[in-house]
Parts: C-alpha cells; sequence; structure tokens
C-alpha cells in the first residue's frame, strides 16, 4: 500500500474539490485529490451544464415560434431529439478539459481515481493509496432524494443523473418535484414537445418572491406545463405502457416518463463519517462558519454541507477554505450575498432578502421599490415586457433584490455587489448605464427609491428657492 503525505486531501472533484485543489497547488501546497467517479461532478455532468444546454436548445425551438410579431413568420420546429442529446453531450465535451485529470495534474495536484473513506481521524484510503493530510477537505456532494411513495420502487423513473441521456422526447413526463430543478426541466421540455405535468407537495418554486413565482407561472401555462400544487404523490403504479401517478386527492396522472426532482441528500455513501468523527446535522455535514467539521482537521464545503446548493456557494466555499488553508486567516462563511437563479423563460433571481423576509426583520422601516419591464426601452423593443425588479432597502442600502425577466439572472449581478460590499442606493443612481439596455432597470429602482426623497422634502426646496434667488 502506498502512504502520501500532503498539506490538503481533497475529497471529490466537484466545482468545490477542483476549487480548492487549484487553488491551493497554485500557492504552492501538497494537494491530494480524490474522485469517485466523473471529475467535474454534477455540475459539469448531471446538473448545471447539460440543463443549460437543454434549455438553451428549447429556448431556439420556442423563438422559431415567435417570429410573428416581428414580422418573420412563426415556423412549428422540427425537433431531432436524438440531435438535442448529441448537443448537450458536446456541450459537456468542450467544457471537460477544465476540470480533467490531466489539467489537474499538470497543476501539481495529485489526482487519484476511486472513492476515498476514513479509516482513522486523519487517514482516508482510497483505492490502495493511504493519504496522511494536516487538512481534509470533504467534497462530495449531493444525490437526487428519492421520496418513500408506494410503488415507486416498481417503476422506471428518471433523476438528473439520466434525464439528459435520453434520446427520445417523452410523450408526457410527468415531474415529481417543482423546485428549480424540476421546473427548469418541465419547461425546456414541454418547449421541445413533451406533455408535461408537474406535482408538488408545497408551492413551487417556494424559496422565491411569490409575486415573481406568478409572472413565471403565467408563463409556464401558456408552454403548457400544467403545475399542480399542494398535492402529495402517495402512490404509483405501472398500467400497460403508462405511469399512473395517483395524488392525496385521489386523482389520477398518467405519463409516459416519470423524473423525480424532489429535493438532494448528501452524498456520503462511501466515506465513512463516524469514524472522522465528523458529526451530521438533518444528514448534511454539520460545519462551523469556518466551514470546519466536528473533526477540526477536516472541513467540508458545497452540497454536502446542505447549504444553498449551487456550484458558486460550493466555489465560495471552496475561497474560504483557501484563506485559511493557505493564508492562515480566519475566514467566516457568510450567508445574506448568497445569489440563485433559476434558468426558466422569464428568468428568476433572488440575492439577500425576500420581500417578505425584508418586513420579518425589519417591519415598516423597509422600503419596497420595484419598476417593471414594460417600462424599459430594451425589453419594448425586443418584445420582452414581462418581469419587474424588486429592490428592498433599510436605511439607505438594498438588503435584498428580487428580478424576474429577461436575463434576470446577469442583471441580478449589480445587487450582489451592491448586497457583498453594502453600497448605498445612491451608488447605482449615479451610476451611467449605456441606453438602451436592460441594466437601466436597475438604476431607475435606484431612482424610484431616491426621488421622492429629494422631490418630497421641504428643506431641499428651500434650498433650491434660495439658489435661484443668488
Ligand atoms: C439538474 C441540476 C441543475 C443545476 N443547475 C445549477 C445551476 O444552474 N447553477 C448552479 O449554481 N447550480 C446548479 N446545480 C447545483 C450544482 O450542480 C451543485 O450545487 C454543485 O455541483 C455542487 O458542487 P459540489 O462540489 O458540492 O458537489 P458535486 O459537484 O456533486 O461533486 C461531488 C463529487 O464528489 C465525488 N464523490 C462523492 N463521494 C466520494 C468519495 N467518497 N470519494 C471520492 N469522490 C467522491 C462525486 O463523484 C462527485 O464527483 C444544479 C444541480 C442539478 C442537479
Amino acid at each position: 500500500m502506498d502512504k502520501i503525505y500532503t498539506d490538503i486531501c481533497v475529497i471529490g472533484a466537484g466545482s468545490g474539490g477542483l476549487s480548492v485543489a487549484s487553488a491551493a497547488a497554485q500557492l504552492g501546497l501538497n494537494v491530494v485529490l480524490i474522485e469517485g467517479h466523473k471529475m467535474g461532478g454534477d455540475c459539469l455532468n448531471y446538473g448545471c451544464i447539460p440543463s443549460k444546454a437543454l434549455i438553451a436548445a428549447s429556448k431556439s425551438a420556442y423563438a422559431l415560434t415567435k417570429g410573428d410579431a416581428f414580422g418573420i413568420r412563426s415556423v412549428s420546429p422540427k425537433i431531432e431529439f436524438s440531435e438535442v442529446k448529441k448537443h448537450i453531450s458536446r456541450v459537456i465535451k468542450k467544457i471537460e478539459p477544465h476540470d480533467s485529470v490531466e489539467r489537474f495534474e499538470k497543476l501539481g495536484v495529485k489526482v487519484i481515481q476511486n472513492y476515498g473513506k476514513f479509516i482513522s481521524k486523519n487517514e482516508v484510503l482510497a483505492g490502495d493509496q493511504l493519504i496522511v493530510a494536516r487538512r481534509f477537505v470533504i467534497a462530495t456532494g449531493s444525490e437526487p432524494l428519492i421520496p418513500k411513495i408506494k410503488g415507486l420502487d416498481k417503476v422506471e423513473y428518471y433523476t438528473n443523473k439520466n434525464i439528459f441521456k435520453i434520446s427520445e422526447c417523452p410523450k408526457h413526463l410527468i415531474v415529481i418535484g417543482g423546485g428549480p430543478i424540476g421546473i427548469e426541466i418541465a419547461q425546456a421540455y414541454a418547449r421541445l414537445g413533451a406533455a408535461v405535468t408537474v406535482l408538488d407537495a408545497r408551492n413551487i418554486l417556494d424559496n422565491d418572491d411569490p409575486e415573481a413565482v406568478r409572472v413565471v407561472m403565467a408563463q409556464l401555462e401558456k408552454d403548457g406545463v400544467k403545475i399542480v400544487e399542494h398535492q402529495e404523490v402517495t402512490y404509483i403504479e405501472k398500467d400497460s405502457n403508462n405511469i399512473k401517478v395517483i395524488t392525496s386527492d385521489e386523482t389520477i396522472y398518467n405519463g409516459s416518463h416519470l423524473l423525480i426532482a424532489a429535493g438532494r441528500e448528501p452524498n456520503i455513501k462511501h466515506i465513512d463519517l463516524d469514524i472522522a468523527g465528523v458529526i451530521q446535522s438533518n444528514k448534511n455535514i454539520k460545519v462551523d462558519a469556518f466551514l470546519k467539521t466536528s473533526n477540526k482537521r477536516i472541513f467540508a464545503i458545497g452540497d454536502v454541507t446542505g447549504e444553498r446548493q449551487f456550484t458558486h456557494t460550493a466555489e465560495y466555499h471552496a475561497g474560504i477554505i483557501i484563506k485559511s488553508a493557505a493564508f492562515g486567516l480566519k475566514a467566516k462563511e457568510k450567508k445574506y450575498h448568497i445569489p440563485w437563479t433559476t434558468y426558466l423563460d422569464p428568468e428568476i433571481s433572488q440575492v439577500g432578502l425576500t420581500e417578505k423576509q425584508a418586513f420579518n426583520k425589519y417591519g415598516k422601516r423597509v422600503t419596497i421599490v420595484k419598476v417593471e419591464y414594460s417600462n424599459n426601452d430594451r425589453a419594448i423593443t425586443e418584445l420582452e415586457p414581462v418581469g419587474f425588479v424588486k429592490v428592498m432597502v433599510f436605511k439607505g442600502r438594498p438588503i435584498g433584490a428580487t428580478i424576474v425577466g429577461k436575463h434576470a439572472g446577469e442583471l441580478i449581478q449589480i445587487w450582489c455587489l451592491a448586497i457583498s460590499s453594502k453600497l448605498k442606493m445612491t451608488a447605482i443612481s449615479a451610476m451611467v448605464s449605456p441606453y438602451p439596455t436592460l441594466g437601466e432597470l436597475n438604476k431607475r429602482v435606484s431612482n424610484a427609491y431616491l426621488a421622492p426623497k429629494v422631490l418630497n422634502s421641504p428643506i431641499i426646496k428651500r434650498f433650491v428657492r434660495i439658489i435661484q434667488k443668488l
């Protein structure tokens, strides 16, 4: 058995693990990176990348049906589903080298392609290699949560692990779970020709602002996605070629394909946390504000911690580990500035507090300002007048922003900066935006906040009058 001594041993080569490994190696630390399955983890292979490639294909199909209003005859797209599948594979292939063993070995990382498990509090075994490290980073990600539904084990179902690989468009896709993963896939398949029904025990997208979700729901309805909320699935059975899904009100939904998108659970099955002395909380790995586990030598980052499970969270966590491991800084995790975007049409994006959270925290001292896309010249020229930018302001500073509409995920960035850097609304208002852009919406919402303060102030009015007399 080989024994390797190293500064950092990273377990899991997904978004979080790769970011730690590349930065640590480039800073001159000895790094071992262990990956038991595919380099790139969920994001590259089963998550962000295939889903966004599928969405891009579906948008392209949808655009063909929307030409009439521009004077370009709309056509009904002829969709070659096997070609859509090839497009998804090509996109993954294009990005793969960035996450590859070869690239990481060139950076000086020792990559071990095997599952790693703790055999003591400071040793990990991966195949026949024993790694003794000063610090370990668990970055093993998450897995689709399979709910306990009677009959589910007797039918064929899909998850994010295999839904992007099907080469025929489902006739009728039933999606259990109306979170971001389920809803993105639902809209994409509907636009590629499938009938789609989404079933959710609560509201769909229930971490998002309900007013923004209503905008999205209106479009989903136009796309032909049937949404059933507040219905728990109680029973599933196969009936000749159909899958029958029965809900708590005893309605039967018949579909040809079933997708389970009912949440995530940490991927810890290979790792032997007990031996490492690492405690879990609600199944996820419990970490403190410095992302340390109950074993002070071991950190955990990304999805396995159960917090805001996004690629950018995992990468942000990686930055915290690097500050601590390479520079000896006591870097603390903050959560208030982590945004998220759901890549629907229209997109929906959030950073900081929602309107409800802001009111719960600060009551009437919060000001809500909102501007509609329908007032933006660029949105008008592109026939994209649907959506709004809403900003929650406390003591002159934005504490949350909700955007629903075209390119919401791009427009939110300025609020990400404003909130993480604690900028004032005056900073956004002072910016000059190029005209005509959707970005002007952000400036406009700041002006909407500041204008009444200036225009309704008797002091300012008196001052202006005095100036006129000079
Ligand atoms: C359909 C879908 C769409 C998504 N879209 C987005 C999006 O648009 N934007 C966004 O920000 N996020 C998105 N996400 C979430 C994003 O994919 C995850 O948040 C991100 O991949 C988490 O990174 P991670 O490093 O924590 O884990 P992962 O990327 O899952 O990597 C964990 C790695 O650890 C390996 N591993 C596990 N156990 C062991 C072990 N014992 N030894 C060795 N290796 C091990 C696994 O094989 C895996 O490769 C999406 C997720 C899904 C499912």
